[in-house]
């Protein structure tokens, strides 16, 4: 089974991964031409001059002059090698002088010359040779195989292409059904696989870290790994779905991270935990390898509900890119405990039960937006909560949700379910109890829009809130809690997952 969805970008074709070594091999003599060989180098740091930023929030996708680009140089926030070529040298470049010549097919003529986008033709791509190609950060895909060619996308690092052919230095991609052209430097025939540093005990885990670490598994893992993002946040952060095993299987659970942002600590465990499994589904667990645990039971994992909360926690409102998003943070006071969204809601106070707005912290409901406890206009009036429902609304096989939270080192379960559902939901318990050492809340909960209480009251799957941490320590839960927090968690996903194959709702 090769489960490999990649939504990041626009329609990314997949195909086998063959080498790309023909068009790899040294530029044969006759191009050279072409003149694109002296400026290859000039050309290829345009190229990455005007990408550097990874996963920039809205790149501008227009045509860009050429002057323009060697502007949008400054401020790399995710350094290549390649941009540190002096920018001076590029300014003198006349690369577009070349164009008629390094375009060996007539139809791309007219489109550079027009600039403008070209219509739809029933172009016909010769796919008999396509290989797989991987980009080495963010790199411009182009119209027309040169530095004007209008782009109609970016690649992120690793990003799968399908290349069909190359003219001069540029590689021909298929792109979204029809032609197009990246520059070949930038490309290499397998992903960069680098060390995803997620079981650590030094620095607070972050955003970025985080999807880069999900770039480094998805190029690393096609098997039982799949990569999907849900949604954007209000300030256009991506919330990512990862799902490990048989996403057919009649069974499956769902664990979610940070849905407070100052518990980001629960994301770092939920990428540990994922990447530790795909690192070993060969391991016995309870008498089964890892991998027929997950192929019986879909664990599908939410590391980052509430990406922009973390990113205020860690780094203040500024860390906020919407102007009026940041403007009316700036009314609010600010606290590196924050934990609700990026319009001040507690997404864990926002979900449509009985209980919404009946929070026992009455002092801050319905007093208006904060780092916690508003529970918002109106039930389920988050874009992120309404992620998390339509998921689980769109996933009958789901048995149980269990949300990662610091602190205390206790279950929160008790919603008053009855029969089948309490039966499975106390089973449920009792295994975190085991692997945890933690202890149970065992009274009834108040009644509180909180996500777990919607899942099992209104969802009907068992459910729990897992606080990580200990209840003595400081909050934000600090990088020493980590190696604890690890020890109690590394196998608590495949034991849930194991023991559900067993229950029946
Ligand atoms: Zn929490």
């Amino acid at each position: 089974m090769k489960v490999f969805t990649k939504i990041l970008l626009l329609g990314i074709m997949c195909v086998g991964m063959v080498g790309c070594s023909a068009q790899k091999a040294v530029v044969p003599q006759e191009t050279a031409h072409n003149n694109l060989t002296d400026d290859a180098a000039v050309t290829a740091t345009l190229e990455m001059l005007e990408t550097t930023t990874v996963m920039a929030a809205n790149p501008p996708l227009q045509e860009k002059e050429t002057v323009g680009e060697i502007e949008t140089t400054a401020e790399p926030e995710t350094t290549t090698e390649a941009e540190t070529t002096t920018e001076a040298e590029t300014t003198t470049e006349a690369e577009t002088t070349t164009e008629a010549e390094t375009t060996t097919e007539a139809e791309n003529t007219t489109e550079i010359e027009t600039t403008t986008e070209p219509e739809t033709t029933a172009e016909v791509l010769d796919m008999s040779d396509a290989t797989s190609i991987y980009a080495t950060g963010v790199v411009n895909i182009r119209k027309a195989p040169n530095t004007s060619g209008f782009i109609v996308g970016q690649t992120i690092k690793n990003q799968e292409l399908t290349c069909i052919g190359k003219v001069g230095e540029w590689y021909v991609v298929a792109y979204n059904g029809e032609k197009a052209y990246v520059y070949s430097s930038y490309f290499k025939n397998e992903p960069i696989v680098t060390t995803t540093q997620i079981n650590r005990d030094d620095n607070p885990y972050t955003y970025e870290e985080m999807v880069e670490a999900i770039g480094v598994l998805d190029a690393k893992y096609d098997d039982r790994f799949a990569v999907e993002i849900l949604g954007q946040s209000y300030d256009n952060r991506d919330i990512y779905l990862l799902t490990l095993g048989n996403p057919n299987a009649a069974k499956s659970v769902l664990f979610t991270g940070s849905i407070h942002g100052a518990e980001y600590i629960t994301t770092q465990l939920a990428m540990a935990q994922v990447e530790y499994y795909l690192g070993h589904m060969d391991e016995i667990y309870n008498g089964k390898t890892i991998g027929e645990i997950l192929d019986n039971v879909c664990v599908y994992i939410i590391p980052m509900v509430n990406p922009d909360s973390v990113a205020i926690s860690q780094n203040g409102f500024s860390a906020i890119r919407d102007d009026a998003l940041r403007e009316k943070l700036y009314t609010m006071e600010y606290t590196d405990k924050w934990s609700s969204n990026a319009r001040g809601v507690d997404l864990n106070r926002n979900f449509p039960t009985v209980g919404f707005g009946k929070s026992n912290e009455s002092f801050q409901v319905n007093n208006g937006p904060s780092y916690k406890y508003y529970e918002g206009e109106y039930a389920g009036s988050e874009i992120e909560t309404q992620y998390i429902i339509n998921f689980v609304n769109s996933h009958p096989t789901l048995m149980a949700y269990i949300t990662y939270h610091t602190k205390g080192e206790v279950i929160y379960w008790n919603k008053g379910q009855t029969g089948t559902l309490y039966n499975n939901t106390w089973k449920l318990v009792k295994l975190i109890l085991k692997l945890t050492n933690y202890y149970s809340a065992d009274y009834l909960q108040n009644n509180s829009g909180i996500d777990y209480e919607w899942a099992i009251l209104e969802a009907g799957l068992a459910g729990c809130t897992i606080e990580w941490g200990d209840i003595e320590a400081y909050f934000p839960i600090r990088q020493t809690q980590w190696n604890d927090i690890w020890q109690r968690g590394q196998y608590l996903v495949v034991a849930i997952a194991d023991l559900f194959e067993g229950l029946t709702k």
